[in-house]
């Protein structure tokens, strides 16, 4: 079946503490499909937590054990999308017969039924049948049964009637796993102090670890550059909210001064030395954009100079990034270094 994907399997799916009753549930169910009392199995979990891999590696397993056995997966959207179709054709039984010759069903995302009021009878015919013939179904949520609102109470009742198994956020050490075994199948490695980085600072779900890793990844071959912490670090602040440190127009000022090479005192005199004049402007720039400060108070910084002339140097760099591109490299690559230096 089309709708079942091979990539996903028990053998990929970490388990941890977070998704052991689950999947443990999972592989019995694969095993013996309708004949346990996980009938229906339910895993519920909030987003990204690994509900689709799991409900799909049951199907993959099931057929891979259970070769006559018909196995299908279909999100909930598609069910009731289906459903619609054959009621505008008048073809409401066909459709229910149709799901009434399932050995193993599998509906993910059942929270999208709460707009579905003929699609839940339906599958309340559905289910029943499937139940009473000693099918197998698994449904997946993303909240526990108890609280899908807008889902007949007759469904949520029969729900309870097998084991509602939860996903939980991985700890840190199967993240870590999680994210070697990714790297494994992929014939790639990284240091391990970038990977425990990765798997300490993201700890929201599976899928923004992954997002992270795929990021890392595409930033290292873009920029032709070994994967370090120091690239993990830049990378993973568009993933985490981090407690930014306050950052000081005199922090900002040794940046550029170390990064073009410029003596601190000539930032601030008036020379009018082209090199000299970019790099004060651009840490006018770099100090409107990443400090608080007035205008006025940079351009106190600037030995004296006033509002005026912090605006006019803001649009220099603007215009020139937008002309000169060894300029932008210059600006974005100091943009970099302050947001790290902000971490
Ligand atoms: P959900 O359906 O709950 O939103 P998914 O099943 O789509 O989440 O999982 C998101 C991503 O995380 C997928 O790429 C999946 O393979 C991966 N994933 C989740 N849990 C695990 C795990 N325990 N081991 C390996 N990969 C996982
Ligand atoms: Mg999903």
């Amino acid at each position: 079946d089309p709708q079942l994907n091979p990539i996903y399997t028990f053998e990929n799916f970490i388990e941890g503490d977070s998704n052991r009753v689950a999947r443990r549930a999972g592989k019995t169910v694969a095993e013996k499909p309708g004949a346990s009392s996980f009938n229906p199995l339910v895993i519920y979990g909030s987003v990204g937590l690994g509900k689709t891999h799991l409900a799909q590696s049951i199907g993959n397993e099931t057929k891979r054990l259970h070769p006559n056995k018909v196995v299908l997966y279909v999100s909930s959207e598609k069910f009731i999308n289906q459903f619609q179709d054959h009621s505008r054709n008048n073809a409401i039984n066909d459709f229910i017969h149709f799901y009434q010759l399932i050995d193993v069903l599998i509906i993910d995302d059942v929270q999208f039924f709460n707009r579905a009021e003929k699609s839940q009878d339906a599958f309340f015919a559905i289910f029943n049948h499937l139940h009473q013939s000693g099918k197998q179904l698994i449904l997946t949520s993303d909240k526990p049964p108890k609280d899908l609102e807008g889902v007949q109470e007759r469904l949520l009742s029969r729900f309870r009637w097998g084991l509602s198994a939860d996903l939980q956020v991985p700890d840190y050490e199967t993240r870590i796993e999680i994210l070697e075994r990714k790297m494994k199948n992929d014939g790639l490695e990284m240091p391990k102090e970038v990977i425990k980085y990765l798997a300490y600072n993201i700890n929201s779900n599976v899928r923004e670890l992954e997002g992270a890793l795929i990021s890392l990844l595409a930033q290292s071959s873009l920029n032709k550059r070994e994967i370090d912490l120091d690239l993990a670090k830049r990378v993973l602040r568009n993933f985490v909210k981090t407690s930014s440190k306050e950052i000081t127009i005199e922090t900002i000022q040794k940046m550029v001064c170390e990064y073009f090479d410029v003596p601190y005192d000539k930032l601030l005199q008036k020379t009018r030395k082209r090199e000299i004049v970019q790099a004060r402007q651009i840490t006018m720039y770099l100090a409107k954009a990443f400090t608080k400060n007035s205008l006025k108070t940079i351009g106190e910084h600037f030995g004296g100079r006033d509002h005026t002339t912090v605006i006019h140097s803001c649009q220099t760099v603007k215009d020139l990034m937008d002309t000169d591109s060894t300029f932008r490299e210059s600006v974005m690559e100091l943009q970099q270094k302050v947001q790290l230096a902000a971490m």
